[in-house]
């Protein structure tokens, strides 16, 4: 294991120039060891930047004032965070050229004809990323904490399977050695994406690609792991890992100690405080993961790690909003057996639709997605000739771990329960 740290900092950690200053004091404070800093597009721009994927607007009218609310939201915050004095201008001059640069690139991806939905996706989203970090790379610089930006797409390298790229660990371990270690013994700052990775066309071209929503902790992993770090922080507006989200609970418990595993299921069923595919690689070469509080930055948080059970032991509470309940029915009365499925399953893996919830009968098969119009469409489209389909927009889907019954009726209250399911640790609710 090497000495190198590395922080993930998400869009509401920078969503503000107060915000900025915020994490710049707290990196300030940790430059006493290498440090790799990865950070997310700022507040709510990878959703704005969404609505810009060729083909997701049709009125250019429309797309072109989304570009100009996100492309003013970020000048404002650059500068509103340089109009102090004591800021090393040619700096700044520097950055705004390269914002200058990265709005027009955006401008032109986002006019693109549509092609591939995933690949146009990528390609147009991926600027949330570009643009934070140089706008809060530019910032640190021109402050004198000097840094190194470093574009990740030429390290976490991936395959093109477009909105959620497989990470090949073998280039990338290779592109991290090579760029990222070398670096740090002169750079002890590193800046650099989160969510977003790169790829080689079959042509031999340059893509991008990106790992998921929310993908940024998983980026910082990657880095964590191929860099051995001794340990990753992830920095949150919540106090650490809580039994559920404070938005939905006025009580919450802050669970201190959390097993490798433990997190895994957690953040598979959908906990937001971690990406799913985060734990693993720490996991695999035991680095710890700490989830520490942005506004309290000295105070304690929670640690991901070599543990049992978690600590304190209580009920988890997870809740997704927005879910589609779709069933699908064969049309020639045959059942939902194995075939049936593989052609569902086809389906679903090629269009990359994550299922959050399934169950079959004998004659549907029932599944829980995020709500997602483009993907609902093609869904439809795609199945319309050998099944009927229906579907339920608007639920919520409950997954409460260390259960039992009076915690259900509770949370459930008088809500019809559309369908449920239940382990020995686990249930999972879709109400209305
Ligand atoms: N900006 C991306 C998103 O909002 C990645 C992340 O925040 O982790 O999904
Ligand atoms: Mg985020």
């Amino acid at each position: 294991m090497s000495n190198i740290k590395v922080f993930k900092f998400g869009g509401a950690s920078v969503n503000s120039a107060q915000a900025i200053r915020n994490m710049a004091s707290i990196v300030k404070s940790h430059l006493d060891t290498p440090l790799v800093v990865v950070i997310s597009a700022m507040g709510k721009t990878t959703n704005a930047l969404e609505q810009l994927v060729p083909g997701v607007l049709a009125d250019d009218v429309a797309r072109h004032a989304k570009y100009e609310e996100v492309k003013a939201y970020h000048t404002t915050i650059f500068d509103e965070l340089v109009s102090t004095t004591a800021v090393d201008v040619s700096a700044v001059a520097d950055t705004r050229d390269a914002l200058q640069r990265l709005f027009a690139d955006l401008e032109k991806a986002m006019t693109c004809k549509p092609t591939d939905y995933n690949y146009d996706y990528d390609q147009t989203v991926s600027f949330g990323e570009l643009i934070s970090t140089t706008l809060i790379s530019g910032y640190l610089n021109s402050i004198g904490i000097s840094n190194l930006w470093l574009d990740v797409r030429q390290l976490v390298r991936t395959d093109d399977y477009f909105r959620e790229g497989h990470v090949d660990w073998l280039r990338t371990g290779q592109q991290v050695q090579q760029h990222v270690t070398q670096h740090l013994s002169e750079h002890p700052l590193v800046i650099t994406q989160g969510f977003i990775a790169g790829t080689i066309l079959p042509t031999g071209a340059e893509a991008t690609t990106t790992l998921g929503r929310e993908g940024s902790d998983y980026s910082a992993s990657i880095l964590s792991y191929c860099l051995g770090a001794s340990e990753m922080t992830i920095w949150k507006d919540v106090p650490g890992f809580l039994n559920a989200d404070p938005k939905y609970f006025d009580n919450t418990i802050k669970i201190n100690k959390i097993p490798y595993n433990e997190a895994i299921e957690l953040a598979y069923y959908g906990a937001s405080v971690i990406h799913p595919k985060t734990v693993k690689p720490i996991q695999n070469k035991g680095i710890r993961l700490n989830i520490k509080s942005f506004v309290d930055p000295s105070a304690e948080g929670s640690v991901v790690g070599p543990f049992f059970a978690i600590d304190p032991l209580t009920p988890l509470y997870i809740f997704k909003n927005n879910q589609v309940l779709i069933s699908i029915l064969p049309k020639d009365f045959s059942f939902i057996a194995e075939d049936n499925l593989q052609t569902i399953f086809a389906l679903l893996a090629r269009l990359n639709v994550k299922v959050n919830m399934m169950q079959n009968s004998a004659l549907s098969f029932s599944f829980c997605i995020d709500f997602n119009q483009v993907l609902l469409s093609s869904i439809q489209e795609a199945l319309a000739g050998q099944f009927r389909l229906r579907y339920n927009t608007g639920l919520q889907l409950i997954t409460i771990r260390y259960y039992n019954q009076e915690i259900i009726d509770r949370i459930v209250g008088g809500r019809n329960v559309l369908l449920q399911q239940r382990s020995r640790t686990t249930t999972q609710l879709i109400v209305e």
